[in-house]
């Protein structure tokens, strides 16, 4: 191997081309053939576990993968040279939708499709140049992996933590699948992956019961999560503090119908009540002479999509049931009607309509005749014409509510939840937004779910033994609404694990986000075969220190892992509860047109074609090099050139210590690039600074060399990678001019190079590595300690001092550090700038902060 990389590199000559295509690929071979990216179990050192979100395999890495990895990739390699044990694994999340219709497209079998992809892109992210520990690779859809996400499914079923149930599920009618309530977006309601508009189904459905872990799932404590995802996940489970009430009603055998409101208060004005048209209670509770209208009410219901059914536009519209029910605190006979805008998942699906605090509820009244009855209003005030009084104000007291009536609402709340306790009527009450996660899918390319249903003993867990449930490759898997397994007959054959007899398998698949909900555990013990993971290593890798990835997942995969974690360590699994202690999200990279890359605009940037013509380095410094990581940003390919040209004078200046003519870039289809280059901090006044003695200069160049290794160090474990590569182009430019001063050869000169390698390895991990050879190091430099900056060189021996007239920014100062003040305010004086405001008059006074600013007050008027 080592021959190969010799051979190809050429060690011969004074510089050489900068040619990245001579030298990439040759030491990434090298890499992983020395397995120098391999994360050990059981390194004294101290672990750091970072990982970023795995793909679908789509068939091709696009320009976002290369985004989103290169970041934790430099994080990596940095705390890796830190000294830290690093895992820094990657897999494929191979099962669900994505693949499957790929698979459809193209009439090959998903397994194929989903083999194929993996190959194609494990050779891509190979060419970016990532030190991701290979021998750990996951494959979700890996009957080795399957086998633990089915064994997790049976604890969750042992613990009561999976259950079946008959539930409207939303249904895309194009891609035949119950889609997951996060999985239909917009306020059209379409399917995530193909845009159609969702239906309604009922069918019996397979959920995790996240919502006993709503609570817990609320706090964040000890963990460091971007704000707006900690928000978007609590306002997802959608907390709220009330009371539960009960009204009984007046049929034989119908239990009380339960409500929940934040406002218990208000009972007294209760005057009618609303259900639900698929409310359970609906069928028992209608009169004969209703029960026409009724059912064609509920049926049309039932076509609508939630938004249409909340919408505040919509006309509220309802059926009254001809049943009564008993308002609590009144002990008022009051109707009950159906309307479709009270929705059959939220709260009990049931609520007390109070109209004279409710907009809907006072529409809802005024258009069918019902009474409305003030109960809450400011002290002293009366009530509104015409309208709900919803506006709450502090000083707003009961009204019209028996004993009650006078109490200020505030302490209503808990007065009159307290007296309905008593009477065995409610009590104070929490609700969720937030549902169960409904994890059975209808279709092929999935982890089976490991139930097997008898006629005398109803759905039975598979014998952990049996495991895995293969998924059987000789099916048919076109769409056609239910699952395919379900025509196999050698897959739906089983034997009842209660009795032996006959019975039938489970067709149902398991979502996708299962299969995500576990992975990062896997990779600690990707090779066990006998349990999910080893504990022991759990126990050393876990948990994550640092996981990347898109904010998108915010509600979705990140609420699932953690809702996992959380679950595993109730039933024993595990001893932590948080799976990723760090969370950092990248922003997109769009098009030059600042449009989202897609295929049918045109505006893909294809890596691969970068990659062949700039090499890897070059394309990862550029994305690096766009904006602030976490932002993203437009896509201009004319900047590439520029980062190119960067690496050129990398390049030449570490080659040309004995000086001579610094090599130039040539790569074909690229204009032979200048080294003055257009990079920030190149040429301008500070060149002419450097002008001094050959100890000054050095004495300068040693600064900035140390300054940049506090600053590039703090800026990449900040993901500032942007403002890291300009500090590393300044320091490249600082060299250059030293070079040019005829620094060359010196020792600071060759701290100064060597320095810039090692800040630029985890950046540009090749150049650095080939340079660094070249330089005649040892292999390899992604093995060299993180250089450490001297704080006492890295000072500035002058400092700049903004000099203002009156509060206003006139002039600059540069001192040296310990030039005495009535000199600072000499000089301040003496400034062009300063006079002109002065207008030959003597300051009033010239105020100091030392180090800091001159401040000229004048005369005034
Ligand atoms: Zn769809
Ligand atoms: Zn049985």
């Amino acid at each position: 191997m080592s021959t190969a990389i010799e051979a190809r590199t050429g060690r011969a000559g004074p510089a050489g081309r900068f040619d990245p295509a001579s030298y990439e690929a040759g030491w990434r071979e090298r890499w992983e053939a020395d397995g120098l990216y391999r994360a050990d179990d059981g390194d004294p050192r101290d672990k750091h576990y970072l990982l970023t979100m795995y793909p679908y395999p789509s068939g091709d890495l696009h320009i976002g993968h290369w985004y989103a990895a290169t970041g934790p990739d430099i994080v990596a390699r940095t705390r890796r040279m830190q000294g830290l044990n690093v895992m820094f694994p990657m897999g494929f999340d191979s099962f669900g939708l994505p693949a499957e219709n790929a698979a459809i497209d193209r009439n090959i079998h998903p397994a194929i499709w989903t083999a194929d992809s993996i190959g194609r892109m494990r050779t891509q992210f190979r060419t970016m140049g990532c030190m991701f520990d290979w021998d750990r690779e996951v494959v979700t859809s890996d009957p080795s992996y399957y086998r633990w996400t089915q064994w997790l499914f049976l604890q969750l079923f042992n613990a009561g933590l999976a259950y079946r149930a008959m539930a409207p599920v939303d249904w895309c009618p194009k891609d035949q699948v119950v889609l997951a309530r996060e999985q239909v977006e917009g306020a059209d309601r379409h399917c995530w992956r193909c845009g159609t508009p969702v239906v309604k189904r009922d069918l019996e459905q397979w959920f995790f019961r996240v919502t006993s872990y709503a609570d817990e799932l609320l706090g964040f404590d000890g963990i460091d999560w971007p704000e707006p995802i900690r928000l978007m996940q609590t306002n997802w489970i959608g907390r709220s503090e009330g009371a539960e009430i009960e009204f009984p009603v007046e049929a034989d055998g119908v239990d009380p119908i339960r409500v929940f409101t934040t406002r218990p208060d208000t009972v007294f004005g209760a005057t009618f009540m609303v259900l639900a048209p698929e409310h359970p209670a609906v069928a028992a509770l209608t009169t004969a002479g209703r029960k026409a209208d009724v059912e064609a009410y509920v049926a049309t219901a039932r076509r609508e999509t939630e938004i249409e059914r909340m919408s505040a536009e919509r006309d509220k519209n309802g059926v009254f049931i001809g049943a009564h029910a008993l308002n609590p605190m009144t002990q008022e006979r009051i109707p009950i009607w159906i309307a479709d805008y009270v929705l059959p998942g939220y709260g009990t699906g049931a609520i007390m309509s109070v109209p004279a605090h409710d907009e809907r509820d006072y529409a809802f009244a005024e258009r069918y005749d019902l009474p409305i009855r003030y109960v809450v209003l400011p002290r002293g005030g009366s009530a509104p014409d015409g309208e709900a009084f919803v506006a709450h104000t502090d000083d707003e007291v009961l009204v019209d509510s028996g004993e009650f009536t006078g109490m200020p609402a505030a302490e209503a709340i808990g007065a009159i939840t307290r007296q309905l306790a008593d009477l065995g009527l409610g009590g104070p009450a929490v609700s969720y937004k937030i549902r169960d996660w409904l994890v059975s899918r209808q279709r092929y390319w999935g982890a089976p779910i490991p139930i097997v249903y008898c006629d005398e003993h109803g759905a039975q867990p598979v014998p952990e033994e049996q495991l895995p449930i293969l998924l059987p490759e000789d099916v048919d898997f076109a769409p056609t609404g239910v699952s395919p397994l379900q025509s196999h007959a050698g897959f739906l054959s089983a034997s009842c694990p209660a009795c032996g007899a006959a019975a039938r398998r489970e067709t149902d698949t398991m979502d996708t986000f299962v299969d995500s909900a576990w992975y990062f555990l896997r990779y600690c013990s990707p090779h066990e075969e006998e349990r999910a993971w080893d504990p022991e290593k759990v126990r050393e890798w876990m948990p994550v220190d640092l996981y990347t990835g898109g904010a998108e997942h915010a509600v979705l995969h990140l609420m699932y892992a953690r809702f996992m974690t959380k679950a595993l360590r109730a039933l024993g699994h595990l001893s932590f509860g948080e799976p990723f202690l760090a969370l950092r999200n990248q922003g997109q990279i769009l098009g030059a047109d600042h449009q989202r890359m897609s295929k049918s605009r045109g505006n893909v940037a294809n890596p691969d074609e970068l990659v062949a013509r700039y090499g890897s380095d070059t394309v990862r410094l550029f994305l690096m090099f766009i904006g602030p990581w976490d932002q993203g940003g437009p896509w201009n390919p004319t900047g590439i050139d520029g980062v190119h040209r960067f690496l050129a004078r990398v390049w030449g200046a570490a080659l040309a210590e004995g000086g001579g003519e610094l090599p130039t870039a040539d790569i074909p289809g690229i204009p032979q690039p200048s080294l003055a280059g257009e990079i920030p901090g190149s040429g301008g006044p500070s060149a002419d600074r450097m002008l001094g003695t050959a100890e000054e200069l050095s004495r300068a160049l040693r600064r900035a060399t140390h300054v940049a290794i506090s600053e590039v160090g703090d800026d990449y474990a900040g993901f500032r990678f942007n403002t890291a590569i300009a500090k590393m182009m300044e320091l490249t430019n600082a060299i250059v001019r030293a070079r040019e001063s005829g620094l060359a050869g010196t020792d600071a000169y060759a701290e100064s190079i060597d320095t810039l390698l090692l800040l630029l390895a985890p950046a540009a991990p090749h150049i650095s590595e080939e340079l660094w050879a070249r330089r005649g190091h040892g292999y390899s430099i992604h093995q060299q300690p993180w250089p450490v900056a001297d704080p006492e060189l890295a000072q500035s021996e002058t400092v700049e001092l903004p000099v203002q007239v009156d509060g206003k920014l006139r002039d600059r100062l540069v001192v040296t550090r310990d030039t005495p003040p009535e000199e600072i305010e000499r000089l301040a004086l003496a400034s062009e700038h300063v006079q002109r405001y002065l207008a030959g008059r003597a300051p009033r006074r010239v105020v100091q902060i030392p180090g800091r600013l001159v401040n000229v007050v004048t005369p005034g008027e």
